[in-house]
Formats: structure tokens, C-alpha cells, sequence
């Protein structure tokens, strides 16, 4: 026996050496317990359970009922009694490098501001409690970049550059000359190719190329159109062939990516349930020709149906509208919670007169009251549709599209916030909510394996609540920590500071 003992603490002291030549990968790992809080994890029915939850470096290493006698001598301990522990929250469609309020050629006249949002913007998607977000859209992956390598930022995924068709929507916000650059996997679709410049060959704008290009950048999506227009486009831009969506479906299935559809009408869900698109990235707030219908109709029923048994993944990103509405609200910019998730020398030339370009051009001369009760009716639109499907089942995936425009009523983080209360303002269950918000997301972008619950095993971003979030959705007002790889955070830390 004693002989054994001997040979153990000789391989320790062999052991100690070569930990010591490799350095702090192979150090004890970092150790904390999370005591006492009730653990909601949407794989679960129950409304939690009293656990304790170990992270070891940036993983869950267990879950357990009781705490282990010695856990305090291997680990710091994190008391959590009487608080709310969920998995990190999940915003699968953001915009993380456009500037709410602000066109393009502003931008550029203002660089230092721009600067200072998007170093706030991962902060206060962490704030919130958003510890992953994919964004749809890269035309310049540089600002993500930089996001990615910020000291404190959620999990960034993306769909890498979108797949629209010449001319189409969204390439006309910027001017023509430049399109092909913004968005070098614009489609050529054979059946329509008068909109194809003679210059770009044909071969590098097919969906197979354009899905290759996003697999090779790392991309875990992809996303496309069926947009008329609104605004000035109102009706005017075209829009993709069934065949050419068709083909994209195909490759992009073909990768095991999912494609998204911006498609917020009757016609344009109809297209994308045509066509087989995994997930709607918009709720629908035009019921054209219906438009007038008090209730849903009985022919967009018959859609969301549809939805319904297929399964396809909806995004009701009510907020779109929400955020347009609060532009029409002199109250808004005076609220704590705005204030806390941009600079504030942003906030103060959102107050400036050029500032309200965005607000004026919406409003063309119209009264603030009538724009907002105008607004409210698309949104009360939007809503309905939201209730018809909660009661339905369907597979709610939650996405803010922050920011949707220019609109400075699509802030990063709170957004988040304002979108769950217009869900459930409109009819979804918290337990919906939660399961959109964490689970469900995590699975439609194949990323379950590493999150959406709090097991061991997957990585440890959590969230710690001052209350349950299947109680009230209030309770996701109330972060009181948040892990992010298994790094805490304080979320008063994570908000704008004076400068
Ligand atoms: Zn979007």
C-alpha cells in the first residue's frame, strides 16, 4: 500500500511539472457555485426547482439537489437564494452594426458617435440579458469584429451577406452604384434577368454560390426577401421568383442552414410558406387586401395554419412597429431605461433638430397623436396575429430586429424588453415567451448542443432574475447577474456610463 502511495505522489510531482510547463491551460479550472436559486430550463415542464448549479471554467459541470459538503473550499460561491436562474436569453435576429436614428450618409458625419453606440451595443444586449444574438446581415463584418473582440459581448452568430435580388429590397437604401459591393450574394434569377448588370457573371450570384460563400465565412443562416416596398418604395421594388426561393430553399437545406424570409404581409408569408422557408422573420402586420378585417380573417387563418403544421419558425418582431410608434412619444427619450443602454452623447443628439429627420419623413406634416393612433392599428394588426398563433402552438422564435430602421424607438438591449411585453401584451404565454426566447431559438439555429438550457454541458451563460419569468414578464426587468462563458457580470457595469 504504502509503496502504491509513494508511486501517487511521485506522478503528482512528475504531474505538477508539466502543468507547470503548459502553463494556465491546464491550471484547476475557475469554480463557481450558484446556491439556492430556483433553476428554470425550458426542457422542463415544471416552474423550477430549488438547485445548485456548478461552472467550471465556461461550461455547466453539474447540476445537483444538494450542495457538496467541501463546495466552498473548491469554488466561490454565489448565494441565489430566493432568485430566478435561466438560461441566457437568445435574440436571433439583430442588426448589431446599424445605428438606431441615423441614415448612412449621417454616419459618416459622425463617426465618433457611431463609435461610441457600438461599443455600447454588446453591453447592453448583456444588460438585458441576450448573452447570444445572430445577426441577419453583414455588409461590413469590421464593427462586428470589433464587437466580438470587446471585453464584454454575448455569443455573435451570423447569417453572414444576404441573398436579395438586384434592385430589390433591401439594396435600394443604398445608391445603385454600390449594391453589388453592400451585397455581393445579390441572386440571379433566370427567369427574371433584366435587372442583372451585363458585368457580374451569373455563375457567382447562383443561391448555391451565395449559401458556399456563407458556410465558408462561418455563417449559420441564411436570409433573404419578399419585400414590395414601404415608404418612397411603397409597391415599387421587385421581388423573388417562387423557383428562384425554391433554389435557395434547396441549397441552403443542403448546407443544414436555415432561411430566413423578411416577409411581413399576407402575400409575402404566403409566398415564404410556398416555398418551404424555415422561418418568417416578421411578424405580419399587412393583411393586404384584408387590411380593413376587425378580426383575422378567415383566409389568413388559414395561412397561420399552415404555419402551424409545418412548423415554421416566426418571428413576430412586434417591436418593428413599436419602435416606429415611439418615435411619436415626447416621452421616450426621458426614460431611465433608454438612457442606460446608449451613450450620452448620443442620447443628446437624438434631441438635436437633424436628429428628427427619420420622425418627419414618416409623418410628412401629420400631428404626433395621429401618427401614433395610426401606428397602433398596424401594431394591434401584428398583435392579433401573434394571439391567433399562441393559441395555436406555433414555434415562436424570438427576434427584435434591432434596429429595424432609423428609428431611435429600436434601442439594443431594451428592445428586447419592450418586444416581450407587446408578446404578451398581445396573447403569448410567458412559458411561450421563455421557450422562443431560449430553447427554441437555440434549436432552429442548430445551437442546442451548446445552449438553451441549464445543463451540464452546455455553456455557461445564465441569467439571474429577481423574479420568475413564468409569472410575470416583468421579472425580466430585473437581471441581477449574468454569466457569459462562465464570466459574471454585474449588469449595473454593463450600462452607459457619463463621460
Ligand atoms: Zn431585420
Amino acid at each position: 500500500m504504502s509503496g502504491t502511495k509513494k508511486l501517487t505522489v511521485t506522478w503528482c510531482a512528475v504531474l505538477a511539472v508539466v502543468v507547470g510547463l503548459l502553463g494556465s491551460a491546464s491550471a484547476a479550472p475557475a469554480r463557481t457555485w450558484i446556491v439556492g436559486a430556483t433553476v428554470i430550463s425550458p426542457e422542463r415542464e415544471d416552474t423550477g426547482r430549488v438547485l445548485n448549479v456548478l461552472i467550471e471554467d465556461d461550461r455547466i459541470a453539474a447540476v445537483t439537489a444538494t450542495l457538496p459538503a467541501n463546495a466552498s473550499r473548491q469554488a466561490t460561491i454565489v448565494h441565489a437564494e430566493g432568485k430566478y436562474l435561466i438560461p441566457g436569453l437568445m435574440d436571433s435576429h439583430v442588426h448589431l452594426s446599424s445605428v438606431p436614428g441615423m441614415s448612412f450618409p449621417m454616419q459618416a458625419g459622425h463617426q465618433d458617435l457611431v463609435e461610441a453606440y457600438r461599443r455600447q451595443v454588446p453591453r447592453s444586449f448583456l444588460r438585458y440579458g441576450y448573452t447570444t444574438v445572430v445577426d441577419l446581415i453583414i455588409a461590413d463584418p469590421k464593427p462586428i469584429q470589433a464587437m466580438r473582440a470587446a471585453p464584454a459581448h454575448p455569443d455573435i452568430y451570423d447569417c453572414g451577406g444576404a441573398l436579395p435580388i438586384p434592385n430589390g429590397y433591401p439594396t435600394t437604401a443604398d445608391p445603385a452604384e454600390y449594391r453589388f459591393t453592400v451585397f455581393p450574394n445579390t441572386l440571379y434569377d433566370p427567369i427574371h434577368p433584366e435587372g442583372f448588370p451585363a458585368q457580374e457573371d451569373p455563375k457567382t450570384h447562383s443561391s448555391q454560390a451565395a449559401v458556399t460563400r456563407i458556410r465558408n465565412g462561418g455563417g449559420i443562416c441564411v436570409k433573404t426577401f419578399y419585400e414590395r416596398g414601404f415608404g418612397r418604395d411603397r409597391g415599387r421594388l421587385p421581388v423573388p421568383s417562387a423557383e428562384l426561393m425554391r433554389g435557395v430553399v434547396a441549397a441552403a437545406g443542403a448546407a443544414q442552414l436555415p432561411v430566413l424570409l423578411h416577409a411581413n404581409s399576407f402575400e409575402a408569408q404566403t409566398f415564404g410558406v410556398d416555398t418551404g422557408v424555415s422561418i418568417l422573420a416578421h411578424g405580419m402586420w399587412s393583411w393586404t387586401p384584408y387590411d380593413s378585417a376587425e378580426t383575422v380573417p378567415p383566409q389568413i387563418q388559414a395561412l397561420l395554419d399552415r404555419i402551424v403544421e409545418r412548423s415554421i419558425g416566426y418571428q413576430a418582431t412586434l417591436q418593428v412597429i413599436g419602435g416606429l410608434q415611439l418615435l411619436f412619444d415626447s416621452a421616450y427619450l426621458d426614460r431611465p431605461d433608454v438612457q442606460r443602454v446608449i451613450p450620452p452623447a448620443l442620447l443628446a443628439w437624438y434631441r438635436s433638430d437633424e436628429a428628427q429627420w427619420y420622425k418627419r419623413d414618416r409623418a410628412q406634416g401629420a400631428p404626433d397623436a395621429a401618427m401614433h393612433e395610426g401606428i397602433g392599428r398596424v401594431l394591434h394588426r401584428g398583435g392579433q396575429v401573434v394571439q391567433y398563433l399562441a393559441q395555436h402552438h406555433a414555434r415562436f422564435l424570438f427576434g427584435t430586429d434591432t434596429p429595424s430602421g432609423p428609428t431611435v424607438g429600436n434601442l439594443p438591449g431594451l428592445n428586447g424588453y419592450l418586444e416581450m411585453q407587446h408578446l404578451i401584451g398581445a396573447g403569448m404565454s410567458l412559458r411561450q415567451l421563455f421557450e422562443a426566447a431560449t430553447l427554441s431559438n437555440a434549436k432552429a439555429f442548430a445551437l442546442d448542443g451548446q445552449i438553451g438550457t441549464v445543463q451540464p454541458g452546455k455553456r455557461a451563460n445564465l441569467v439571474l432574475l429577481g423574479r420568475s419569468p413564468l409569472e410575470s414578464v416583468e421579472a425580466y426587468d430585473q437581471v441581477q447577474a449574468v454569466w457569459i462563458g462562465g464570466t459574471r457580470l454585474d449588469p449595473k457595469s454593463l450600462e452607459s456610463t457619463q463621460p
